[in-house]
């Protein structure tokens, strides 16, 4: 059985992060990149609050340079998808997709998050032929289009952003009277002539025969309102990806780790967007897998 001293599980800026660190230790981390090597950011069209680049970067570029960095200083960076983990002290047993096994002393769980969907059953009938929670892969397929973002945070307005350079009519659908996204987005959602907001409409069922045509929407909580539409982009936030954990590990309510829960001393570590309901930022998930790799290094050192 192959044994390592750390394995990290994740490819966001917290993995790679963490394997920048541990790496530099020398102490050989290997890290399991997951189902989206990058993680969740490698899907936002660009990057411009990461500091250090005045100008805004793209995410392939930002995780590509996290990734060779940490594989410089000697991380070993695999494919493969973590399928389970069993937690014992100092020889932990992780199973990846294709089959194979590993141990490690620690293990620093940076699994990220995934895009929550609406959950209604015409969401799913549409997944792919019209409804998408990813502009920037889709987008593009509905070029001279009409289309509408669910949501009213930052991803719904880079979302809308992103479309309305592709699309001349761009609904948001807001449940709430207000956006909940950051000033600086607000403003430019709401300067775009391309942008139309609907605010207090909630989506009741998206409709159409062989692909989207349309959206039933709910405006204050008593009318009914037909939205013709061609595609739907569904951007209401995220729910981290802790499932395989639940048993062993301890999760609040909405499935974030608990970090005050988890004992440093049996060198198991989180960090990311899977253990902050709060602060989802590349900046933040990046100084967390900072701080995973420290306690890492101190649990391996004794
Ligand atoms: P948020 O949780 O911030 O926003 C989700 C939005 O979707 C809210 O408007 C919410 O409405 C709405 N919503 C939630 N559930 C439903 C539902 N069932 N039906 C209709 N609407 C719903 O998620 P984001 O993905 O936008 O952002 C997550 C985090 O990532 C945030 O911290 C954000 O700041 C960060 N981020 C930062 C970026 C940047 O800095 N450039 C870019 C993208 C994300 P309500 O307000 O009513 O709850």
């Amino acid at each position: 059985m192959e044994k390592a001293k750390c394995v990290i599980i994740g490819s966001g800026p917290a993995g790679y992060t963490a394997a920048i660190y541990v790496a530099r230790a020398n102490l050989q981390p290997v890290l399991y990149q997951g189902p989206q090597p990058g993680g969740q950011l490698m899907i936002t069209p660009t990057i411009e609050n990461y500091p250090g680049f005045a100008d805004a970067i793209d995410p392939f570029t930002l995780l590509n340079a996290m990734c060779e960095q940490a594989k410089k200083y000697g991380a070993d960076i695999r494919e493969g998808i973590v399928k389970e983990v069993k937690f014992e002290k100092n020889n932990n047993l992780i199973t990846i997709d294709d089959g194979s096994q590993i141990t490690a002393q620690c293990v620093i769980i940076a699994t990220g998050a995934s895009a929550k969907f609406l959950g209604l059953p015409s969401e799913k009938q549409f997944m792919g032929k019209g409804v998408s929670a990813c502009a920037t892969c889709d987008g593009f397929f509905f070029r001279g289009k009409t289309v509408a973002v669910v949501g009213g945070g930052d991803t719904a307005c880079e979302e809308a952003l992103y479309l309305a350079n592709l699309c001349p009519k761009v609904y948001m659908i807001v449940r709430k009277p207000f956006l909940r996204a950051s000033q600086i987005l607000q403003d430019r959602v709401k300067n775009n002539p391309n942008i139309t907001i609907l605010f207090e409409h909630v989506t009741q069922e998206i409709v159409g025969n062989e692909k989207v045509e349309g959206v039933k929407l709910l405006y204050q909580n008593e009318k009914m309102v037909d939205l013709p539409i061609d595609g739907l982009f569904i951007a209401i936030g995220h729910h981290p990806n802790t499932q395989m954990f639940g048993s062993q590990l301890p999760l609040d309510a909405d499935g974030y780790f608990i970090k005050e829960k988890l004992d440093k001393a049996n060198g198991i570590f989180v960090a990311g967007d899977c253990s902050e309901p709060h602060y989802k930022q590349a900046v933040i998930a990046a100084g967390e897998g900072c701080k995973s790799a420290l306690d890492a290094i101190e649990f391996l050192k004794q």
